[in-house]
């Protein structure tokens, strides 16, 4: 069994993007080739938002963002302590200051209780600028962007919506990538909508910052290719990588997100009295990016990812670190009770098999191997 099927995706879409790969190797339009404007009008449609500009990957896609507002040395970000390394490593990498908060177990998002009072430390100490939040819409469910919209309009703050995971997601049919002043999405291909290789996209409403962004995907260009006018990146989105995510886009929208709903939900009723599933809030939906459980405890995820890998059942623990405890942030000072939660998720959590083309099959194996596995370990006990 695969933990992500991108080959059997690839074999029921095959004629449509092999047909796309090879209009661009007949057109050599490699760079900025009509698919890419093309998907980006699309995407913007799909997510609700006025801009989209496409780029190399979703860590290139977050750091274009805080460029756009020139953050920097001196100023403070707040991000999630549970999340990918990228969510903090862009704000390190512009000198910048991430400041980490703890997560709510249930939904492994943000905590927004948490937040506020991280920004009011922060404020109280009066040594950093509280500049911007960077929410995760982590395993495919947005984060609480309501209660983060108010914190952040309180303390004067920007909002990056980090949806690397989330694309697909939604609060009330509001489409996830529209929720911060930026957001940002991921198309590396393990992600819900991925590519053949590294990609990603930037959505805002806001015109000067679409603007910003399209200068500084392409080296800070002015009025045209050799004006420069600011020190940007280099970060485009390959024209086959654009023309690979079109039918895919096609198929996320007419069935793959329903299905993976499907799975989720098939996976939680059959799992919920015997492992903690997860909690989707009211009005919300996931794209789940991944499907996790909490375990009772390290040794017990210890023995039950065993018991699965012997019945040929893949998992994977996401994340088994919170940046706070990474050796890069080995000087970071922090009180251990403001981040209890993330380092009791990162213990206990596990991520099954999820991917839009499972079979009831295997869907059914996952379940009752995993059900088998926590009771013959608990009965061991
Ligand atoms: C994958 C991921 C990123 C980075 O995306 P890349 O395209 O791999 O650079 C950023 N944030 C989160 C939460 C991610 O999961």
């Amino acid at each position: 069994m695969q933990f992500i099927d991108l080959q059997r995706q690839y074999q029921h879409l095959k004629k449509e993007i092999d047909e796309n790969i090879h209009h661009v190797l007949d057109t050599s339009q490699y760079m900025m080739g009509d698919y890419v404007r093309q998907l980006e009008s699309e995407l913007a449609e799909y997510c609700g938002t006025k801009y989209c500009v496409t780029c190399a990957n979703g860590t290139d896609a977050l750091q274009l963002a805080l460029m756009v507002w020139s953050i920097g040395e001196g100023d403070a970000v707040f991000v999630p302590s549970f999340t990918f390394y990228s969510t903090a490593e862009v704000v390190s990498l512009l000198g910048a200051t991430p400041i980490f908060v703890d997560s709510d177990p249930r939904t492994f998002n943000i905590d927004t209780k948490k937040l506020e009072k991280a920004i009011q430390k922060v404020e109280a100490e009066g040594e950093l600028k509280p500049r911007a939040i960077i929410p995760v819409d982590l395993f495919g469910q947005p984060a609480e962007y309501v209660e983060i919209k108010k914190i952040a309009e309180n303390h004067n703050l920007l909002v990056l919506e980090d949806a690397a995971q989330g694309f697909g997601g939604s609060i009330n049919d509001k489409m996830a990538c529209s929720f911060g002043d930026i957001s940002i999405t991921s198309f590396f291909p393990a992600k819900p909508l991925g590519c053949y290789g590294d990609g990603g996209a930037i959505f805002t409403d806001n015109e000067e910052y679409y603007n910003l962004l399209t200068s500084l995907r392409i080296h800070g260009k002015g009025s045209f290719k050799y004006d420069n006018v600011r020190v940007g990146l280099n970060s485009r989105l390959d024209t086959i990588q654009a023309g690979i995510l079109l039918p895919k886009l096609h198929a996320f929208k007419e069935f793959e997100l329903d299905r993976r709903n499907e799975i989720a939900s098939l996976y939680t009723e059959k799992l919920k009295n015997i492992v903690e599933t997860p909690v989707i809030r009211e009005g919300y939906v996931s794209s789940w990016a991944q499907y996790t459980i909490l375990l009772k405890n390290e040794k017990e995820r210890q023995s039950v990812q065993d018991r699965l890998r012997e019945a040929d059942i893949p998992t994977m623990v996401y994340y088994p670190k919170p940046l706070h405890r990474q050796i890069v942030y080995q000087n970071y000072d922090f009180n251990l009770e403001d981040l209890l939660e993330c380092e009791n998720i990162s213990k206990r959590c596990l991520s099954l098999p999820m991917h839009p083309y499972m079979e009831k099959e295997d869907i059914d194996k996952v379940i009752d191997n995993l059900v088998n596995s926590v009771q013959e370990e608990r009965n061991h006990e």
